[in-house]
């Protein structure tokens, strides 16, 4: 294998690395004025159809990074599937494809398809039917696919492993390797990674052909991603709580996640946050998807403004930027550390990540610290307690359901209308995010305005029709 972590030439633009004039518009209505380091490394070797394993974490541009080289060779007549980019969760399916239809939005008729479970099988069938260019799924469910022939592989070029270290723990080994079966064997294979584990060496020199890899050298990354600061809080045995509380109170937080390792603690601390008047809520892998997808909704648009989770549970969460990352409990790998911060400081924003540790966690502590190669600030907590509750983390939206989403034709600018307009009479101002969902929709509104809000939407009207409207709690 050959390894690329030369400087390379004195930041590059976009215009050097061969990109069509459309995609380079593109780029430049979507205001990304500069490549990010592993976008000018990767984006020349991609489009030569080199084999290339990426390593980089989220927030370093990687989608971009592989998105570009698969539009500007897709061929939009015939549509036949021609690249397929593999995600470890469904919501980093959705993320990714969101991306990628962006920059693809200069290639009229461009098809592309999520794959991924909590979708209707049937409408993926006949959407498939009709022909996609691009899938964007997971493997599990690509696996379906191909093996009941509604997927249709053999015009495929291009295949893209995106966090293929977390699929490989999360255990999609086996389907994965059942999909390369499936592909045709002369296509370019790309692996972007967090981690370079043994498993993913392996994986790239069963699967890739004279693989490229490349990584982003400590400086470049944090040049591009601004850094996250770091920091430990020693709190005797016990004290945790107390100590999170205490730092929630501090900090001006609009949107943080709490890690721990077990659902039962996500619930627990999740319980206690909001008896101490903190809005919260818990996301664990025993949640329905409904349930998972309503806590989701309500953190994204800031009804919940501390969000109590798993890693499993927080996978592929689609939250851009975290004012704070908070390690409950201390992950058993180092490797999820780094994805666990990799959430803070995006978008330009400084991040910040606390781990609470006990004193017998020292050992956990040191394999962290031989990872991101070097110390992270300790700060003695024992002595700021009990703190004051001061500004408990209230949130200042709630969120309201409405029983109609994308197939009764409804758009966030219909809500907004029915909000803002004569009979609802609210200022834009207290209107946040709106999600329009198959079925229902999500809006935000501040909770001031929150009863106002239910009773003009339930006594008027949203495009002349009637919809039930819910407080979610
Ligand atoms: P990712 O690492 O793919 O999760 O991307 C992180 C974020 O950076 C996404 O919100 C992208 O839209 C954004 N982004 C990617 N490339 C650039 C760029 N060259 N300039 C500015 N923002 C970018």
């Amino acid at each position: 294998m050959t390894t690329d972590n030369a400087p390379g030439p004195a930041a590059p633009g976009f215009n050097d690395l061969n990109l069509s004039s459309e995609m380079l518009a593109v780029l430049q209505e979507l205001g990304y004025s500069q490549p990010t380091p592993i976008q000018s490394k990767s984006i020349p070797l991609l489009l030569a159809g080199r084999d290339v394993v990426g390593q980089a974490q989220t927030g370093s541009g990687k989608t971009v990074a592989f998105s570009l080289p698969i539009l500007e060779k897709i061929r939009i007549e015939g549509r036949q599937l021609q690249a397929m980019i593999l995600c470890p969760t469904r919501e980093l399916c959705t993320q990714v494809a969101r991306e990628v239809r962006k920059l693809g939005r200069r290639l009229p008729g461009l098809q592309v398809m999520i794959l991924s479970g909590g979708q209707p099988a049937r409408s993926q069938l006949s959407a498939l039917e009709k022909g996609v260019h691009i899938v964007v799924g997971t493997p599990g469910r690509v696996l379906d696919h191909l093996k009941r022939g509604s997927l249709n592989a053999r015009r495929l070029r291009c295949i893209v492993l995106d966090e293929a270290d977390r699929m490989l723990d999360m255990g999609f080994e086996e389907d994965m390797e059942q999909i390369f079966a499936a592909l045709p064997k002369v296509r370019q294979t790309v692996f972007f990674s967090a981690t370079y584990p043994q498993t993913i060496a392996a994986m790239s020199k069963a699967r890739q052909t004279e693989p490229v890899r490349i990584t982003v050298s400590k400086d470049a990354q944090a040049a591009a991603a601004p850094e996250v600061k770091q920091e430990l809080y020693e709190v005797p045995a016990g004290r945790k709580w107390q100590a999170l509380q205490s730092l929630l109170n501090r900090e001006v937080v609009s949107s943080a996640i709490v890690f721990c390792n077990q659902k039962v603690t996500t619930a627990e601390i999740a319980q206690n946050l909001q008896d101490a008047g903190v809005s919260a809520d818990a996301l664990h892998g025993d949640l329905l998807q409904p349930e998972r997808d309503r806590v989701l909704a309500k953190f994204r648009n800031q009804s919940i403004r501390v969000l109590v989770a798993t890693d499993v549970a927080a996978r592929g969460i689609d939250v851009a930027d975290l004012d704070l990352v908070c390690n409950f409990d201390l992950p058993v790998k180092p490797e999820t550390y780094v994805h666990r911060i990799g959430r803070t400081g995006r978008a330009g924003k400084k991040g910040h990540a606390v781990s609470l540790v006990n004193p017998n966690e020292n050992h956990k502590i040191e394999a962290i610290e031989a990872l991101i190669g070097r110390t992270i600030d300790r700060v003695k907590l024992a002595n700021k307690e009990p703190s004051r509750p001061a500004a408990p983390a209230q949130a200042s939206m709630v969120t309201l359901y409405i029983s109609g989403g994308r197939k009764a034709k409804m758009r966030p600018g219909d809500i907004l209308g029915a909000l803002t307009g004569e009979s609802g009479g609210l200022s834009g101002s207290t209107i946040g995010k709106i999600e329009i969902h198959d079925y229902f929709s999500y809006v935000a509104v501040d909770k001031k305005v929150a009863e106002q809000a239910i009773n003009s939407l339930r006594l008027g009207s949203i495009k002349g029709r009637k919809f039930g409207v819910e407080l979610v709690r």
